[in-house]
Order: structure tokens, then C-alpha cells, then sequence
């Protein structure tokens, strides 16, 4: 299966990708698109189910594409999510399968009505729209488009969520309230968001709208607020054409701006712009994790950057001197100090900024300061490249990288196992149950040396003496190489062969041969043409290239 949850098979050496087609499937499939050396099938009919296959719980659970993997039995996904962690660091990390210290996956447990993995999650972003009929629905989008599958109640989320979003409709249809349309960038209620603490019960429902104003807001409020556990009803401005689902404004319509819940013996307040991990059950177990790998005795200094509103900061906080938080979202920040201040805890600090440019910053002012232990856990596109750089000049004992993408993390890892740090422990927590993704807790160690000796040199020329300038010569060859940009493969590519070479072709080459790859600022979400694939002579001209600059 492919990292994205499809089937791959093969008819007659030929590949082929298969949405909902499982590994151990025999199936008979219908070839939606051909390409010379693969395509993409339709699964028609299953000839031989594969023996992980289980019958799914949720009803849309195949055109809705949020679960991927709800037809493999939990223990088969957790596998799955065991070998993507494994191939990335492998492929992408380069790091040697023999020697991988990677640890079983944390799975979920079970459930009170026998299940794993179902009702786990603590946060749900219903699109609204309009149904074929005019009708107003509200659901999920299918896999990979805009276009909303009506599903009144998820699998995954908590059962309270149906009858909110079931009141949201009515009173959408019976005010006449439309809702947003993306193409025409029309209409009013684009998403409903709503999230409740697992321990407290305390519910909050936020409406993301295009505009500042709900007519008759106080009549949705006051039958939102007579569901049991509603804490927080509020109103998000989002008037851009974006696919971002929150804007930044809150308008707070009844009851208080914030959530509590509780995570082992502390306590969280959380605004609805602020992240706050999904899976309540499993994140007591990741925090745990990275507790027991940051290896805390009482005097460290620790920073735990992409803080969010500071849970692991306070969670570590009890066990080290000083720790400081780094978060770039305003809301975030300010609740992570109203948590230090609600736990009552005072050795932590928190920054509001960019993490690779905070770390860095703060490094200059204060290189005498040490720091024991760094702990990031950034979003999927992983830390940036400057914000790794000041870690490695810090040298902190340890590195404990928590991860919701295996590959950047993968990437990352590289960086700074190339600059003296050793992976130590691998850590798959299953945050994600029904679907292809996967979290990851890892922790690194500065090498240190075995023992030390001292050695005199005399510089200058003469007997016994080193000359300075065979010094430079050396200090010559072991000077970083020069980054290849994709304008040098172009450029060398042309002297040589005499044609030109697009970008993508090359990211494509580079994808397939499983180099790292870096975020494109400018990527699109949907390409307005279908890509083109280099022929057979363009992409040996690149892997020249490439081995040509030692990328290979
Ligand atoms: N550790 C927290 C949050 C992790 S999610 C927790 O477990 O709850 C990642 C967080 O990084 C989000 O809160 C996001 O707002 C923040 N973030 C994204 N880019 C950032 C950057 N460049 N610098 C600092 N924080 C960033």
C-alpha cells in the first residue's frame, strides 16, 4: 500500500494504484488512468478479501476522505503506520535499518463496546454548503476536492457533535442564513468548529463566517448553549478566499472564550485559534514518552519550541529549572500563560514569534546560556533549516523531536545526526487511528567523546613544527560543499546535452530516487493541468546531474 492508503497491485509487470484496495486483496479493478510505466484503478469487485479486511463502521467511510484506512483491522494499521516511520528514515534519513532503534508502536486501547481506534477525537471543522436540492448540508470533504460529503455523524468524533451541527442546520434553514459558497466567494457560514475537553466535558462550537455579523446570532446561541457541557459559543471572521479554514478575529456570542481539560494532573485552557493535540487518550501517552526521553533530573534548562499553549512546557516544567515556550499563533501564547499561571507554575517562559527566528536571536544575545534539552514539535513541514542550525550550535545533551510527519521528520534527522547527534530512541505513538498518518516521538544525544588527550603543537616551519599553510589546505577540503540549486542541474544539463529541463521533472526524479525534498512556497493545492512525466533521456540527464554535484 502506498503512504497514502491506496493498494498497489500488478497486473502483467504493470502497476497500478487502487483507492480502497487493501494489501492481501485480489480484486477485479477498472483502469481510470494509464501512464507508461503505472496507473490508477477503480476497485470494481473483491475477489479475495485480504484477511486484514474488516467491514467499516462509518457509512461514507470510502468517499469521505479523512479515514483512509477504516477497512484494515486496527492491528494491521498499526503496521502500517510502523513501516512509514521505518522507510522514511530509512530512505529519507539514511540511516541503517540493522541499527534502528525503533520501539512497537503505542496503540489505542480498547474501547468500552469492544472497538480500537473509533471516538477518539476531541475536534472536528465541519465544511457547510448547499446539497444538490439547495438544500443546506454540512459533512466532510471527499478525498482530495472541495466538494462536501454529507455525513451527519463522524466515527471518529464525539457524538455531541451531531447534535450541534444538527441545530446549526435548522437554524440556518429556518433564518435563511446561506451558507459560504467558495467558488462565487458568497455566503456566509463556511465551517463549524467544535471541540470538547475529554476529562471536563466542557463543549466550545465556533462558527467560521465570511463576514462579522450571524443574524439573529443570540437565537443560535441560546439553543447552542442548552446543550449539555456548552461552555463557549463564538463566531470566527474569516472574509478571505483561502483555503485556511480560521481567520483571525473571535466574537464571542455566549459563554466564556476558552475551554479547560485536563491532562494527567494539570489543567488547560484552550481558546478555539490555539492547537490543542486531537487524541486526549493517546497524547497523555506521547507526553509521557517525551517526558521519560528529555531524561529531566531537576536542574536543566529546556526549551520546547512550537509550544502551542504550552502543555508539554508545563508538563516538563515540574521536572526541570527553567523552560522556555516558543509559538507563533498570538492566541496560543497568551493561553499558555494563563496555564503556567492556572497550575501555578513559575519557572516557565514563553515567546511569541517564529521559532527559527526566536532560538536564534535568543542564542546571540545569551552564548554563555547552556540549554540541556531542546524539545520541538513542529507542524508537518518540520523545522526550518536555520532553526536546526542554532540547535546544533547550542549543543544541547539531548534533542527530542515529536512528529506528525515521518518524512520531514526523517529529513530533519539527517541534518543533525550529520552534525553530532546520535538517534537514540524511536518512538510510533498511534495518534491517528483510521487514518495513513502517523506521530512520532525521537530522541537524540550529543556524542560525546570516550576520553581526552592533550596534544602540544608548535605552528611555524622548522623541525617538529606543523606550517600554517598545509593547515589551510586542509581547512580547504573540508569546507562544506555548495548547495545545489535546481538553477545549477538546469544549467549543467544544457552545456552537456542541449536541452532544457523543467523543475518538476527534477523534483520528480529527486522524489522517486527518495531524496529529501523541501517545501515549495508557491505549490499549488490543485494543478490546472495534469503533470507531464520526464521521458526516459531527461531523467538519466538528471541523475547525471545529480551525481555529477555528489547529490547522489
Ligand atoms: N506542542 C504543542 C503544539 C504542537 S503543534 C502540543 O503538543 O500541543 C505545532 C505548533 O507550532 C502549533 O501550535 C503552531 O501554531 C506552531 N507553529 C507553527 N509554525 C511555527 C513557527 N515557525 N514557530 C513557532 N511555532 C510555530
Amino acid at each position: 500500500m502506498s503512504e497514502q492508503g491506496e493498494g498497489i497491485g500488478r497486473v502483467d509487470g504493470y502497476t497500478l494504484f487502487v483507492k480502497d484496495a487493501l494489501i492481501g486483496d485480489r480484486i477485479e479493478g477498472k483502469v481510470v488512468k494509464a501512464k507508461k510505466t503505472y496507473g490508477y484503478g477503480k476497485l470494481l469487485r473483491i475477489l479475495e478479501p485480504s484477511p486484514f479486511r474488516v467491514e467499516p463502521l462509518c457509512p461514507a467511510a470510502s468517499p469521505c476522505g479523512g479515514c483512509q484506512l477504516q477497512a484494515m483491522s486496527y492491528g494491521r494499521q498499526l503496521s502500517f503506520k510502523e513501516d512509514k516511520v521505518r522507510n522514511h528514515l530509512i530512505r529519507i534519513g539514511g540511516f541503517d535499518e540493522a541499527a534502528l532503534p525503533m520501539e512497537p508502536i503505542v496503540g489505542m486501547d480498547m474501547d468500552p463496546e469492544g472497538n480500537r481506534g473509533f471516538r477518539y477525537r476531541n475536534k472536528g471543522q465541519f465544511p457547510f454548503g448547499r446539497g444538490k436540492e439547495g438544500q443546506i448540508i454540512y459533512g466532510f470533504y471527499a478525498g482530495r476536492t472541495h466538494s462536501i460529503i454529507e455525513i451527519k455523524e463522524c466515527f471518529l468524533g464525539s457524538q455531541v457533535s451531531s447534535r450541534i451541527l444538527e441545530t446549526v442546520r435548522v437554524f440556518m434553514e429556518e433564518y435563511k442564513i446561506p451558507p459560504y459558497d467558495e467558488v462565487r466567494h458568497e455566503g456566509l457560514v463556511r465551517h463549524v468548529l467544535i471541540r470538547t475537553g475529554y476529562h471536563t466535558g466542557e463543549v466550545m462550537v465556533c462558527l467560521v463566517i465570511n463576514g462579522r455579523c450571524l443574524p439573529h446570532s443570540q437565537i443560535l446561541a441560546d439553543r447552542l448553549m442548552a446543550v449539555s457541557g456548552m461552555t463557549s459559543v463564538s463566531l470566527n471572521v474569516n472574509r478571505r478566499k483561502t483555503n485556511v479554514i480560521l481567520g483571525d478575529e473571535i466574537i464571542l456570542l455566549a459563554g466564556a472564550p476558552c475551554i479547560t481539560d485536563t491532562i494527567g494532573s494539570l489543567t488547560y485552557r484552550i481558546a478555539p485559534q490555539s492547537f490543542y493535540q486531537v487524541n486526549p487518550q493517546q497524547t497523555e501517552k506521547l507526553y509521557k514518552k517525551a517526558l521519560e526521553f528529555a531524561g529531566l533530573t531537576g536542574g536543566e534548562t529546556v526549551w520546547d519550541l512550537y509550544c502551542g499553549i504550552g502543555t508539554i512546557s508545563l508538563f516538563l516544567a515540574g521536572e526541570a529549572s527553567q523552560v522556555y515556550g516558543v509559538e507563533i499563533v498570538p492566541a496560543a501564547v497568551k493561553n499558555a500563560r494563563e496555564n503556567a499561571s492556572i497550575n501555578h507554575i513559575t519557572n516557565v517562559e514563553f515567546f511569541e514569534g517564529r521559532a527559527e527566528e526566536i532560538l536564534p536571536d535568543w542564542y546571540r544575545a545569551h552564548p554563555e546560556e547552556r540549554a540541556d534539552v531542546i524539545l520541538v514539535d513542529p507542524p508537518r513541514k518540520g523545522c526550518d533549516e536555520a532553526l536546526l542550525a542554532t540547535m546544533v550550535q547550542m549543543e544541547p545533551g539531548r534533542i527530542v523531536y515529536v512528529s506528525c510527519d515521518s518524512a520531514t521528520l526523517a529529513r530533519d534527522l539527517k541534518v543533525l545526526c550529520s552534525a553530532g547527534y546520535r538517534l537514540e530512541r524511536v518512538q510510533p505513538v498511534d495518534m491517528f487511528p483510521m487514518t495513513v498518518h502517523v506521530e512520532t516521538v525521537v530522541m537524540l544525544s550529543h556524542k560525546k567523546p570516550d576520553s581526552v588527550i592533550n596534544v602540544k603543537v608548535e605552528f611555524g616551519e622548522g623541525e617538529g613544527k606543523v606550517p600554517l599553510d598545509n593547515i589551510a589546505k586542509r581547512a580547504e577540503a573540508y569546507k562544506p560543499k555548495e548547495r545545489v540549486t535546481y538553477k545549477m542541474i538546469k544549467g549543467y544539463i544544457e552545456a552537456k546535452y542541449g536541452f532544457k529541463v523543467h523543475t518538476a521533472y527534477i523534483a520528480e526524479v529527486k522524489r522517486d530516487l527518495g531524496l529529501p525534498m523541501y517545501d515549495a512556497p508557491n505549490a499549488v493545492e490543485e494543478l490546472k493541468q495534469p503533470r507531464k512525466h520526464p521521458t526516459a533521456e531527461k531523467v538519466e540527464a538528471i541523475k547525471d546531474a545529480l551525481k555529477h554535484f555528489e547529490v547522489i
